[in-house]
């Protein structure tokens, strides 16, 4: 009995990791967390991991800021979801092309104390093999604190690279300069942080930043887009190789925007715009097949677009173990 006690109480052997059968990306240590808030793929040539940054609740009013309450209210209904706060998913995307590895958005970062599930994305990199030091690029979306957050904390300014590029519209660094938020609808002292952060970020990283106007290839299959919407300078990533795709699409879209594209989000700049975006990268989606990652999409929202009537259907992959 006491040899089974002792047994119980003694550190449980570490089984051995499996690494991953599908990618090469240096999944060299054992993960950390219960839940894996990594997800890896192949697409032709290159590498693509998904990590979760964690999660952002907020109140679920502003995912629909144009639509009757009750609309809404079905809406979280018929998703099994609770009516006041929705827990909004942040993921993040690495890409391995060649000898270029590219960070595409950061999370949150650790400067905001009311949201203490997310910024995990620095250790969730780390715990999936990947420094801080090897990455080469940086592709930012747009600056909005949960894309830009991450690049702020001081353990990440300090690791990335004195050479490490960093692609961001040139629309987008012009809109920061004197940001419009008369179309927002956004709880109070959002603005105001969302501004100092960009500025903050901008003021970082202002040598390292290299804007680009319609499209940049940052690697060869990694092209990032300007879309404009959502922000002005709001841009997409698209991944091409051996013929297969795959596209993420920063904040141009949101869980409810398959089944009502023309939803407004409270955090869009140009809500008319966003939904125009939002549309057109649907019909993309649903004509090439490709796959979707989008940063507010439940993780690791790597999934298809369908048609369905005048809307779209979500439609997430078999995770491929
Ligand atoms: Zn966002």
């Amino acid at each position: 009995m006491n040899q089974m006690v002792s047994n119980m109480q003694a550190p449980a052997k570490k089984s051995p990791i499996k690494r991953d059968t599908h990618t090469d990306m240096g999944l060299v240590n054992p993960p950390q967390e219960l839940v894996p808030s990594r997800y890896a793929l192949r697409l032709g040539q290159l590498d693509v991991l998904v990590i979760s940054d964690g999660v952002l609740p907020l109140p679920t009013t502003i995912m629909a800021t144009n639509v009757a309450p009750a609309d809404l209210a079905t809406w979280l209904d018929d998703h099994f979801l609770p009516q006041e706060t929705y827990d909004w998913p942040l993921n993040v995307m690495v890409v391995r092309s060649g000898d270029k590895i590219i960070l595409v958005d950061a999370g949150l970062g650790g400067q905001f104390s009311g949201f203490p599930r997310a910024g995990q994305f620095p250790q969730r990199l780390q715990a999936a093999g990947i420094s801080l030091e090897s990455v080469t690029d940086v592709i930012v979306t747009h600056m909005h604190m949960d894309h830009v957050g991450g690049l702020l904390v001081d353990d990440v300014k300090h690791r990335l690279r004195a050479d490490v590029r960093i692609h961001v519209a040139d629309a987008e660094v012009k809109f920061w300069t004197s940001p419009d938020f008369s179309h927002t609808v956004m709880p109070k002292p959002v603005p105001d942080v969302l501004r100092s952060t960009a500025t903050s970020f901008y003021n970082e990283y202002r040598d390292r930043i290299r804007v680009f106007d319609d499209q940049y290839e940052v690697a060869p299959g990694v092209v990032v887009r300007h879309t404009g919407g959502h922000t002005p300078g709001h841009s997409v990533v698209d991944l091409e190789s051996d013929g297969e795709r795959l596209m993420f699409a920063g904040d141009a879209m949101f869980p409810v925007g398959f089944e009502h594209p023309e939803w407004q989000n409270g955090f869009e700049h140009d809500p008319e715009e966003s939904a125009r975006v939002r549309v057109g990268l649907f019909q993309e989606l649903a004509a090439s097949g490709g796959l979707l990652v989008a940063s507010h999409l439940p993780f690791p929202s790597v999934s298809r677009v369908a048609v369905d009537g005048d809307a779209f259907r979500w439609v997430p992959v078999i995770w491929d173990y």
